[in-house]
C-alpha cells in the first residue's frame, strides 16, 4: 500500500513518520497553479479555497500512485467536517482506487480515531510506534522553533537568502535522522548554523513585528499564501504565524499549549466556536497587540464563513487595541502583484507611524 498526505507545511515530517513505520510513501508535489486548476475543476464552485487546494493535491498524489491518504478533518460547525468524504467520493468517481483516513478530533471520537490508529499501526509494535512518534514530535517542534527564530532574524541578514538556505539545510539534516540521538545532534547543528549567519544590528525602535493570523491551511502553507513570512521579512519586518504544526499537535492530541488562553482573549468578540480558527484568530490579534507587535496580516480563504465573521469584528479589535490589521482574501484567482503592493503599503504605513511616534 502506498500512503500519502496533504501538502501542508514541512511535509518532510509526515514522510518521516510513514517511513519509520516501514510504509511506502508518495509525497505529493508542492502546490502550483496546476494543482489549484485541477482542484478548482473537480470541486463545487462554492467550496472554500482549502477544499479546492486539497482536491488538486490529492489528485496529484493519486496520479503518483497513492492508495491511502491520511489527513485531519474538522469537528466544528464549518464545512471541513464533510471534506474527507467528499474528496474521497470525487477521487473514486475519477477512477482512483483510494481511501481517505481522516482524523477529525481525538477528544470527540476517541473510539473512531483509535480504530483508525490501529489500522495505521499495522504490524508495527507499540514500542516502535512510541519511539517513532517521539522522534517525529521532537522534529516537528524543533522545526517550528527554527522556523520562528529564522523569521525574527531574516530581515536583518547581511547576505540575502542566507536564512532560506539555512532552513533548507536544517530540514535536510533532520531528514537524515532515524534516532533521537541523531535528532538532538541535528538541533545542535541547526543552532550552530544560525549563529554563523551574519546579521545587522538593529535598534529596538526600528524593529517591526507582524503577526499572521487566519485559516490554518492558508496560514501554514507558503505555496498558497504568497510565502507571506518571507515576503514580510523582505520588506524589513519580523513575522510570526498564529499556527504552527507542532502547536496544533500539542493542542489537539495532548491538550497542551496556549490555545485556551488565546480563546479566552477572543471571548469578547466571538462568544462561541464558529468553526475553523475564527475565535482563536481574534484572540491572537489581541495577544499580538499585548505582546507589542506592530501589525497583523489576516489571511482569509474566499468562501470561508468563519473568517468572514472574524473579518467583521476585526475593525473593532483594531480600534480598541490600536493595532493595524490587513485582511487579504485568498482564492484560485489571487493576484500576487496586487497583494504585494498592499502588503508593502501596509508595512510603509506602520514604519512611518512608528517613526513619527518616536520623533
Ligand atoms: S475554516 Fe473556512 S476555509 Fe477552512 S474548511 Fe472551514 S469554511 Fe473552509
Amino acid at each position: 500500500m502506498k500512503y500519502s498526505f496533504p501538502y501542508l507545511g514541512n511535509v518532510m515530517v509526515y514522510k518521516k513518520i510513514f517511513e519509520m513505520f516501514d510504509y511506502e510513501v508518495v509525497v505529493p508535489p508542492r502546490p502550483t497553479q496546476k494543482t489549484i486548476d485541477l482542484g478548482t475543476k473537480y470541486s463545487p464552485e462554492f467550496a472554500c479555497f482549502p477544499y479546492k487546494m486539497l482536491m488538486g493535491n490529492y489528485i496529484e498524489a493519486c496520479e503518483r500512485g497513492a492508495q491511502i491518504i491520511v489527513s485531519s478533518g474538522g469537528h466544528g460547525p464549518c464545512r471541513a467536517g464533510f471534506y474527507g468524504e467528499l474528496h474521497e467520493r470525487t477521487l473514486r468517481q475519477m477512477g482512483f482506487d483510494v481511501e481517505l483516513i481522516i482524523f477529525d478530533s481525538i477528544r470527540r471520537d476517541l473510539w473512531g480515531d483509535l480504530s483508525k490508529f490501529f489500522r495505521l499501526k499495522g504490524k508495527n509494535s507499540f514500542r516502535k510506534i512510541i519511539s517513532a512518534t517521539r522522534i517525529v514530535l521532537r522534529m516537528l517542534k524543533d522545526l517550528d522553533y527554527f522556523d520562528k527564530k529564522i523569521h525574527t532574524m531574516m530581515p536583518y541578514e547581511v547576505v540575502k537568502g542566507s536564512f532560506v538556505k539555512a532552513f533548507e539545510e536544517i530540514t535536510k539534516n533532520y531528514e537524515k535522522c532515524w534516532t533521537m540521538k541523531e535528532t538532538v545532534k541535528a538541533f545542535e547543528m541547526g543552532e550552530e548554523l544560525l549563529r554563523s549567519i551574519e546579521i545587522e544590528k538593529v535598534e529596538e525602535r526600528d524593529r517591526i513585528r507582524i503577526g499572521v493570523v487566519g485559516e490554518i491551511f492558508v496560514v501554514i502553507e507558503s505555496s498558497i499564501n504568497m510565502d507571506i513570512e518571507n515576503t514580510l521579512c523582505s520588506f524589513g519586518c519580523e513575522a510570526e504565524r498564529s499556527q504552527y504544526l507542532g502547536e496544533w499537535v500539542d493542542h489537539n492530541f495532548f491538550g497542551k499549549g496556549r490555545e485556551k488562553e488565546i480563546l479566552k482573549m477572543g471571548e469578547d468578540y466571538i462568544k462561541i466556536i464558529i468553526g475553523g480558527h475564527a475565535k482563536q484568530n481574534v484572540g491572537h490579534i489581541v495577544d499580538y497587540s499585548k505582546r507589542g507587535f506592530d501589525g497583523v496580516v489576516h489571511l482569509m480563504p474566499f468562501a470561508c464563513l468563519p473568517e468572514l465573521v472574524s473579518q467583521s469584528v476585526i475593525p473593532k479589535i483594531s480600534e480598541t487595541y490600536g493595532i493595524p490589521v490587513l485582511t487579504l482574501a485568498i482564492d484560485e484567482q489571487t493576484g500576487k502583484a496586487n497583494n504585494m503592493t498592499r502588503i508593502e503599503a501596509f508595512v510603509d504605513l506602520i514604519r512611518n507611524s512608528k517613526r513619527r511616534a518616536s520623533a
